[in-house]
């Protein structure tokens, strides 16, 4: 008999703590009639009511903030302060679309010579939303606030590591009132999932995960013709130019490179440096990340968690080695270790040769890539290699350089003098092989509405 899909497996100690059925055929023909008739009543349900709903569900998230982290933490092992401080995030995102939503939403008149034309913004329906381990609840509160605020209904499939942050999350939507159907969570299969997108039920696909299943997910919604916003891999430079503030730069590095054990789609995976600055860069950034505390991720010293399975530490492991094998040169770390759990030393490669395969690659865990540039255009060239093109992060205190990195860098993002982060202000989202559309802001409100034209003659 086949193990279930939909496990809680403690990566800190491999112990493999439950496990859940898929999602039986007449529940999801439920959910889908649930939903169907949740959008019927959640669209007309005027604005402030379901901003007020939104609130609740904040309300909820504080709360409970330190089950909700405790249960991020024992599924994919992220330290606990880190997953309270996103519990804490999706609350605020919940707010943030609560105090905006009905001002993005309001129609606009566009003036026009031949008569009135209106333009509101129409909720579609019920969003599918595919989401993964990451980041368990924000990456799902940060798509599913505005589309609720929007007036459509949502139906998560989560990733099968991450079922009690799964059931938990629907909890606290049922516990903020949210009404049946409004925000329901399925255990489904492959199978289901294609099933699920083409169902005429469903009016939209959202999806935060890797470029596989962004492709498979992309073409079912495709042959579907539904739209679908794809958040997908990233590879993201840090560069570091001489004007730079080093002593931040460092620790930006540090942070952007090993934060959630290097385990965030806009990590700062290759780090450039200026060749002027290379040698005091290296030395801090060894010194800082040969300090960082690895260890039991439910211990508030711990500073660097497990991977979120024993399969993601042998994934990385096999990059290492393959880097290695083409030309890299080890500068601390390089294995995983030893003991029970997913635990991967803080890892430093330098010297990874043009051409390398590894160079093309995303590196989804603690493991730093970093490069010595010879200028703007070094870096620039550098930094675009990669088939993705998330965010980008470049310290520098000079204007022109900030001009040509703004101009040039071909990605979604670039912060200055500042780490990559997403915040519910303002636009998230890649370009090239890193996805399809925005989240956050406005812009991810938009995703999911009907730009509903009214023109009276
Ligand atoms: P993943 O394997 O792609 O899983 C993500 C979700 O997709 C899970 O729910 C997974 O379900 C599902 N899935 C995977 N393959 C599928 C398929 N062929 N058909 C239908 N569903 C499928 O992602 P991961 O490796 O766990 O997560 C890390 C990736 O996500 C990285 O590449 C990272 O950069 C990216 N990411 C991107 C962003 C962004 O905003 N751009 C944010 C975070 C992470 P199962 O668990 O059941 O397989």
């Amino acid at each position: 008999e086949r193990q279930p899909l939909y496990r809680t497996i403690n990566p800190a100690t491999g112990a493999h703590l439950a496990s859940f059925e898929d999602a039986d055929p007449a529940a999801v023909e439920a959910a889908l009639s649930a939903g169907s008739r949740a959008f019927d009543a959640w669209r007309g349900t005027p604005i402030a009511a379901r901003a007020q709903a939104l609130e609740r569900l904040a309300d909820q998230l504080e709360r409970h903030a330190d089950d909700h982290a405790r249960l991020i933490t024992l599924e994919m092992g992220k330290p606990l302060a880190a997953a309270r401080a996103e519990v804490l995030k999706c609350a605020a995102n919940c707010r943030w679309y609560a105090a905006h939503g009905a001002a993005m939403l309001a129609p606009e008149t566009v003036p026009h010579p031949a008569g009135h034309a209106e333009v509101r913004h129409e909720p579609i329906g019920i969003v599918f939303a595919v989401m993964p381990w990451n980041f368990p609840y924000w990456q799902v509160v940060r798509f599913l606030a505005p589309a609720l605020m929007a007036g459509n209904v949502v139906l998560l499939k989560h990733a099968s590591n991450t079922p009690q942050c799964a059931a938990a999350l629907e909890r606290a939507g049922i516990d903020a009132g949210l009404p049946q159907g409004v925000f329901q969570n399925l255990y489904l299969t492959r199978d289901q999932v294609a099933r699920v997108i083409e169902d005429s039920r469903v009016a939209a696909v959202t999806l935060t995960g890797s470029e596989g299943a962004g492709i498979s997910v992309g073409a079912a919604s495709g042959r579907a013709l539904k739209p679908c916003v794809l958040e997908l891999g990233g590879s993201d430079p840090l560069i570091v130019m001489p004007s730079a503030d080093l002593d931040r730069a460092v620790a930006a590095a540090v942070t952007g490179r090993f934060q959630n054990s290097g385990q965030s789609c806009v990590c700062a995976k290759r780090i450039l440096v200026h060749r002027d600055i290379y040698p005091q860069f290296r030395a801090a950034f060894v010194t800082a990340v040969e300090a960082l505390r690895v260890g039991d991720p439910t211990d508030s010293s711990t500073e660097l968690g497990p991977l979120s399975s024993d399969a993601a530490r042998d994934e990385i492991a096999g990059q290492v080695a393959q880097a290695l094998a083409e030309g890299a040169t080890l500068v601390t770390g390089g294995q995983a270790l030893p003991g029970p759990g997913a635990f991967y030393a803080p890892t430093i490669l330098e010297g990874l040769p043009e051409g390398a395969a590894t160079r093309r690659e995303e590196l989804f865990g603690p493991v730093a890539l970093v490069f010595e540039v010879a200028n703007v255009d070094d870096a620039i060239r550098v930094a675009n290699e990669t088939p993705f093109g998330l965010g980008s992060s470049v310290w520098t205190q000079d204007a022109g350089e900030r001009a040509r990195f703004a101009a040039d860098l071909a990605c979604g993002m670039t912060f200055f003098n500042a780490n990559t982060v997403s915040d519910p202000a303002l636009p998230f989202g890649g370009t090239k092989r890193s996805g399809i559309g925005r989240e956050l802001g406005r812009w991810g409100m938009m995703e999911f509405v009907n730009v509903r034209l009214v023109f009276t003659a």
